[in-house]
C-alpha cells in the first residue's frame, strides 16, 4: 500500500496519516520484448498551458480497460482528462479502471493532466509543482494493468519528453528525455531546470522561492541527522536526494502545510501555503527537523533489506519505531529540541490513549486510524529503550535492540511485530514490559490511558519528566 506524511503543520501532533515503506525502484533500462503495456509522458515547455502533462499508454495488444490501484479518492477521474471522447471511469474493488464506453478494446489512450498538487488520503501527490515551474511527477499512480488482478506495483515501462528541462529519474539525470521502468512503489521522477545542490552526502533541490533562512536550515536539518544515525547504524551506501518543492499556487485555506515522505534514495517535502511566504524561524519549525530525522531513520531501517519494511497492519514497528528513533537523536541535540521531544511523547500519549480506546492497534490500520501507528508506536519504542537500558545499566537501549533487528531482516527474517519484539527479549527486554507492549498491540484495552503510563512506568520511562497540556 501507498501512504504518504501529510499534516497541518502548525498542530504538534504533526505525524499525519502516514510514512511510505516499502519497496520500489526506478531503474533506467532498455526492454528487450515490448512489455504489455507502456506510458509515454510528455511536458509542454508552454508554461500557460492547464494541462501541460500527457500521458499516452500504448498496449502491446488491444484491451477492454486499463486497471489501476488503488482508487486514490478518484483523482484520477478528476483530472486526468481522456484525449479523445468515449471513455469512462469505473471503480472496483480497491481500485479503478477506465474503459470505452461502448466496450470496445483499445490500443492506445492518452490523457491531459494538470500540474497540480492533490492532497490524497494515504498516497502521495500526484505532482509536487515547484516555483520556476519544475515539478515531481509520482510514477506510483500511472503504474497499470491491462488486466485484473492489479495490485499497481505492476512494473511499467515509462519515457519522458521534456523539452529544455532536465530528467532526474533513478539517480540520473538526463536532458530532455528519459526512460526508465516504474515498478514496485515507484518513484518521484524531477523534471525541471534547478540545478542540484550537493550537501553533505545529499543531492538536493530546493525550491529557488524558499526563504534563505528555512532553505539554510533545511540543508543542514536532514544531513544532521543522517550523520547522527550513520554514527549508531552505519554508513549508507546510497546517495540519497532531497526535494523540497514550495507550491507556487497552493490551494486555498492552508497556512503553513505540507506533505512528505521517502521513498527508495528519495526524501521529498512539499511545501504549500501562504505561511511559507512569511519570516519563519528554524525554531519554529522543529517538526520541519523531526520529519528529517523520522524520514532519515527509514533510511536506515531500509538498509540492505531490500527495501521491504513490514507489513501495513504493523506499521507501528516502522513508523512508531522511526519516530522514537527521531526522538532519540533529537533529544540529544539542544534544550530546545529537547522540549520539543517531551512535547511530542506528552501528545503521543493523549493520542494514543484516546486512539486505543476506539480501535486495536493491530486494527488500526483497516479502522483508517493509521495515524496511531506513529504515536502508539513511538511509546512502545522508547517503553523498549528505557526497559533495555535499565536492565542492561545504561549499555544497551533501542539502537541495540534495532541493529540487532535490522541484521535479522537482512538475513532472512520477515520484519513483523513479533520479530522485533523476539528480537527486543533477547537483547534484554524484560517479560513484563514485553507482556504489556504485547497487550497493546494485539488486544482491546479496557483503560488505554491507564494502561499506556502503565507499560511506560514497567519500562521506567520517566512519565514526571512530562509537562501538562501544552501548545506546540
Ligand atoms: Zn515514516
Amino acid at each position: 500500500m501507498r501512504r504518504s506524511i501529510s499534516w497541518a503543520a502548525l498542530a504538534l501532533a504533526v505525524s499525519g496519516v502516514a510514512g511510505p515503506i516499502g519497496p520500489g525502484h526506478a531503474q533506467v533500462a532498455k526492454p528487450v520484448s515490448p512489455p504489455p503495456v507502456s506510458l509515454h509522458i510528455t511536458r509542454s515547455p508552454d508554461a500557460t498551458s492547464d494541462r501541460p502533462i500527457r500521458a499516452e499508454y500504448r498496449l502491446a495488444r488491444p484491451a477492454r480497460a486499463l486497471h489501476f490501484a488503488p482508487q486514490l479518492d478518484g483523482y484520477r477521474a478528476m483530472d486526468w482528462q481522456p484525449e479523445t471522447a468515449g471513455f469512462r471511469w469505473v471503480r472496483e474493488e480497491d481500485g479503478e479502471r477506465i474503459e470505452r464506453t461502448d466496450g470496445k478494446p483499445f490500443a492506445d489512450l492518452a490523457f491531459n493532466i494538470p500540474v497540480q498538487y492533490r492532497s490524497l488520503e494515504k498516497s502521495y501527490a500526484p505532482f509536487s509543482p515547484f516555483s520556476d515551474g519544475g515539478l515531481l511527477l509520482y510514477s506510483g499512480h500511472f503504474q497499470t494493468c491491462p488486466s485484473l488482478p492489479c495490485k499497481g506495483t505492476e512494473p511499467l515501462a515509462i519515457s519522458i519528453a521534456a523539452p529544455g528541462a532536465t530528467i532526474g529519474v533513478g539517480g540520473k539525470r538526463t536532458a530532455n528525455s528519459a526512460t526508465f521502468i516504474s515498478r514496485e512503489e515507484g518513484t518521484n521522477v524531477y523534471i525541471g531546470t534547478a540545478e542540484p545542490v550537493t550537501t553533505s552526502g545529499f543531492l538536493a533541490i530546493v525550491d529557488p522561492e524558499l526563504q534563505p533562512a528555512l532553505r539554510d536550515h533545511l540543508l543542514q536539518s536532514l544531513p544532521q541527522s543522517m550523520r547522527e544515525l550513520a554514527a549508531i547504524y552505519g554508513q549508507l551506501a546510497i546517495t540519497p536526494e532531497l526535494y523540497v518543492s514550495l507550491d507556487p499556487q497552493p490551494p486555498s485555506g492552508t497556512s503553513l502545510s505540507s506533505q512528505g515522505g521517502t521513498l527508495p534514495g528519495q526524501v521529498f517535502i512539499h511545501l504549500y501555503g501562504d505561511g511559507w511566504r512569511k519570516p519563519i524561524v528554524p525554531g519554529d519549525v522543529l517538526w520541519l527537523d523531526w520529519f528529517f530525522a523520522h524520514e532519515a531513520a527509514h533510511f536506515f531501517q531500509r538498509a540492505g533489506t531490500n527495501d521491504v519494511i513490514g507489513p501495513d497492519s504493523e506499521a507501528w514497528t516502522h513508523e512508531g519505531g522511526a519516530d522514537a528513533m527521531a526522538a532519540l537523536v533529537m533529544r540529544g541535540r539542544s534544550d530546545t529540541e529537547r522540549a520539543y521531544v517531551i512535547r511530542r511523547i506528552a501528545e503521543a500519549r493523549k493520542v494514543c490513549a484516546a486512539g486505543l480506546s476506539q480501535v486495536p492497534l493491530n486494527m488500526a490500520t483497516r479502522a483508517g486510524k493509521f495515524d496511531l501507528h506513529y504515536q502508539c508506536g513511538m511509546l512502545i519504542a522508547l517503553a523498549i529503550d528505557a526497559d533495555v537500558r535499565r536492565g542492561s545499566g545504561g549499555a544497551k537501549g533501542l539502537h541495540d535492540v534495532n541493529r540487532s533487528f535490522f541484521a535479522t531482516v537482512r538475513a532472512g527474517t520477515a520484519w513483523s511485530g513479533t520479530s522485533f519484539l523476539a528480537t527486543a527479549r533477547r537483547t534484554g527486554l524484560s517479560a513484563p514490559t514485553l507482556a504489556a507492549i504485547t497487550a497493546m498491540t494485539r488486544q482491546k484495552l479496557t483503560d488505554p490511558a491507564r494502561q499506556i503510563d502503565a507499560m511506560l512506568q514497567q519500562a521506567g520511562v520517566d512519565v514526571a519528566e512530562q509537562p501538562g497540556p501544552s501548545g506546540p
